[in-house]
């Protein structure tokens, strides 16, 4: 590997990362992606892919090869559940061309497909190559890890740090935040043997995880992944782990479907930074993606999605800057407001909601209005499946109704 050749070095092969190689590959360019681990390597998850992440694997003409994979599950079908009973079970939206708006597939796969299509697409994949620093020397950037036993700078104009949560990238550029009020702390583990099979998404309703969330998503060959989320600052002092196992052995509905079934591995955690938290994701030399660049969604902690998205823009960028051969941040700054552009208008409400004190009864209430209107039902599922923006928990015309029935009830 010679230290010069990489006009762009993309740190870390996620969603992100390799959403990015793709884009500048498919536009001639061979930029180098770096990921330190080998493939096919797990990735902490809930192997669910929404209406976001869908629609942008359509227009990579990825979603074919992704929805046609064995261990690939379509899932049509999603159900609001609370300790007590099921209050809602609906379709989950399509997308619009009519193909289904929802898919799990396990992230060792996911992740394998997609750093395999950057790479046939002629971008260069450096597995086992950690990252530890990332320079700017004059006008050039230097990145030094160890690849594969061996310490390596590679010489660049551009680093685009898809490395994740806890990103070297955005560290070494100043960029790193790490608000809790605006992140989750979320941890999962995969079932088999349980009471039914299960072929639809389940969204549990528990005040132990809000704001938070709790799910069950179906997996192919009878394999459920179920997990839950919660805002770090509500942690507090308890431990995830204990949080976990004490919400799978009592909460009703899991402890009935759970009761025969065997975990496959230990429960496994990590942080989702989210959307509320992002600052600014790009300096001289440098773009940010992905969670590197605290883009999840902040009131479900989707992240695949707004991982090919950002993956895609920084991309884009990155072949713009290329060619008018300015890696300046002033040059660069454009990635940022194309990410508000698409973002802010879905997720600029969500934090507001997810920091209200009184969030907990806003979720009581919302279930209460989905049992009661189907109408309202479909907008809950069609917002956590990613279909509805946000932006429609804001309108007061949505919201009037709900806290009105949740008032009418408590009379
Ligand atoms: C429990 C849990 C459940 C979740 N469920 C969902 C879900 O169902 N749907 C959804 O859309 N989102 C979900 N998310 C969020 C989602 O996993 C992330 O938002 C998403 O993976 C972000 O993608 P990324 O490419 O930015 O980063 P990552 O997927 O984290 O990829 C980063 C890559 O960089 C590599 N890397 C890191 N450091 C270095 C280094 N120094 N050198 C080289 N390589 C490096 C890593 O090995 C990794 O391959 C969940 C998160 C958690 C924790």
């Amino acid at each position: 590997m010679s230290s010069s050749d990489y006009p762009v070095v993309i740190v870390g092969a996620g969603p992100a990362g390799s959403a990015a190689a793709l884009t500048l590959a498919r536009k001639g360019l061979r930029p180098l992606l770096a990921e330190r681990f080998t493939f096919p390597r797990e990735k902490v998850c809930g192997d669910g892919l929404t209406f976001r992440s869908l629609s942008i694997l359509k227009e990579l003409n990825l979603y074919d090869r992704i929805s046609s994979c064995p261990s690939a599950l379509p899932v049509k079908e999603a159900r609001a559940v609370t300790a007590e009973k099921t209050v809602f079970a609906g379709p989950i939206p399509t997308l619009p061309d009519g193909s289904v708006g929802f898919i799990s597939i396990p992230r060792r796969e996911l992740d394998q497909i997609l750093a395999r299509a950057a790479s046939e697409a002629g971008a260069e994949l450096a597995e086992n190559f950690s990252v530890s620093a990332v320079r700017r020397n004059g006008g050039t950037m230097e990145v030094t890890g160890n690849h594969k036993g061996r310490e390596k700078t590679i010489r660049t104009n551009l680093v685009i740090g898809a490395d994740g949560a806890q990103s070297i990238v955005s560290r070494q550029a100043g960029l790193y935040r790490l608000r809790p009020r605006f992140c989750e702390v979320s941890i999962r583990a995969y079932f088999t043997d349980l009471d039914e099979p299960v072929r639809w998404l389940e969204l549990y309703y528990d005040k132990r995880v809000i704001p938070g969330f709790a799910w069950l998503f179906p997996l192919a060959g009878g394999i459920a992944n179920i997990g839950i989320g919660i805002r770090m600052d509500h942690l507090k002092n308890r431990s995830l782990k204990n949080l976990y196992r004490e919400f799978i052995s009592d909460y009703p509905p899991l402890k009935k479907r759970l009761k025969k079934a065997k975990m496959l591995d230990h429960p496994r955690g990590t942080l989702i930074p989210g959307y509320g938290q992002s600052g600014k994701i790009f300096s001289d030399g440098v773009l940010l993606a992905g969670d590197a660049a605290s883009l999840s969604d902040p009131l479900v902690g989707e992240g695949v999605g707004e991982a090919l998205l950002s993956g895609v823009a920084a991309g884009e960028t990155a072949a713009r800057a290329v060619s008018a051969g300015d890696f300046s941040g002033s040059f660069l700054r454009q990635y940022q407001k194309e990410i508000r552009r698409r973002l802010n208008p879905d997720f600029r409400f969500a934090p507001l909601f997810q920091n209200w004190p009184q969030i907990h009864k806003a979720a009581a209430a919302m279930m209460l209005r989905a049992e009661r209107d189907p109408d309202f039902g479909r907008i809950m599922i069609g917002m956590a499946s990613g279909a509805i923006s946000k932006r429609e928990i804001a309108r007061w015309d949505f919201l009037a109704p709900t806290v009105m029935g949740y008032w009418g009830r408590k009379k």
